[in-house]
């Protein structure tokens, strides 16, 4: 049985990734879980610096105290292993050959807005397959039959989705997170996800296709995520505030435990604290439901002007 952090190298962790970090880290060492890292770098070949990136994550935090057991797993050295997991999938997966576009028209959904997937390539025939093949390479689809999947967070409650017909390889090769994840989290395991509030509604198609693939479904806690002065999230690049740069505003790795304890309702303002002095703290159930606001924002001009690049992919936690 274990816990996980899984951190995308697309940046430097900020201060929201921190703080998933550190109750993800909390929740596997108070039930007496191994805690996993695994870094999620599928598509390596397309992500400028994955493996600089993934150390600095790694060293960001091992500063703060939050150590792991075992070998770090990287996705990208993965890929015989979802191969394997798509065949025994079977049937249930389809060849898609629609684009973003074609989608978003027979959903008639908003621009801007990722709909579900209405099903059209599901029923291809044999020829209609092969001439559309001559056209573009297809992404793969699993059939989830809009399956109802609820899911139970530990800290959010109930969420309920109906499934749709999700992709589980894109059309350049790359395993879709979706799949990559469920794959990983079931061999390696996780019985317990800890991540940020936003990947909350990709959970119910998660735990469908854990149950599809015979893994246990996990239990799942999702952080709210942090926000900023304007009560936007973090992710944009000009507030996301990593670890060096917090340093740089004189902001010790203590006092950023200490901040991170406090907003989490572990410690008192102002306190010092350990990462081990918190385990006995730890609650689930007592953590906060709304988004943390952090008002300690960089002035502008002193970002690190390297890592604007890959600002734009970020998640807040
Ligand atoms: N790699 C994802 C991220 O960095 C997290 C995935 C997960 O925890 O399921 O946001």
């Amino acid at each position: 049985m274990s816990g996980r952090f899984a951190p995308t190298p697309t940046s430097d962790l900020h201060i929201g990734n921190l703080r998933t970090a550190l109750v993800a880290w909390l929740a596997a060492r108070s039930t007496r879980r191994e805690f996993l890292i695994r870094i999620e770098d599928l598509d390596a070949p397309r992500m400028k610096d994955s493996d600089s990136i993934a150390r600095q994550q790694l060293e960001d935090l091992a500063t703060l105290g939050i150590d792991h057991d075992g070998p770090i797993v990287y996705q990208k050295d993965r890929t015989g292993i979802y191969e394997d997991a798509l065949v025994r999938l079977g049937d249930l997966v389809y060849e898609c050959f629609c684009s973003r576009k074609d989608i978003t028209e027979a959903a008639q959904a908003p621009h801007g807005v990722v709909p579900k997937y209405p099903g059209t390539c599901r029923d291809l025939s044999e020829s209609q397959k092969a001439s559309l093949r001559k056209l573009r390479p297809p992404s793969l689809r699993i059939n989830a039959c809009s399956a109802p999947e609820c899911i139970a967070d530990q800290l959010l409650g109930s969420y309920a989705d109906t499934v749709d017909d999700f992709v589980v390889r894109r059309a350049d090769g790359v395993f879709a997170y979706n799949f990559a994840v469920v794959v990983d989290d079931g061999l390696q395991d996780v019985d317990q996800v800890v991540r940020g509030a936003d990947l909350l509604d990709s959970s119910p198609r998660q735990a469908w296709l854990a149950s599809q693939l015979g893994f246990r479904v996990p239990e799942y806690l999702h952080v709210p995520l942090v926000i900023g002065l304007d009560n936007t999230r973090l992710a944009k690049r000009e507030k996301a505030v990593s670890l060096a740069q917090l340093h740089q505003q004189g902001i010790s790795t203590t006092d950023l435990l200490s901040m991170l304890a406090a907003s989490l309702g572990l410690a008192s303002a102002g306190e010092k604290v350990t990462v081990a002095m918190l385990i006995d703290r730890f609650d689930p159930a007592k953590l906060p439901r709304e988004p943390w606001q952090f008002t300690q924002l960089l002035a502008p001009g002193k970002h690190d002007v390297d890592q604007e690049d890959h600002r734009g992919t970020l998640r807040d936690s």
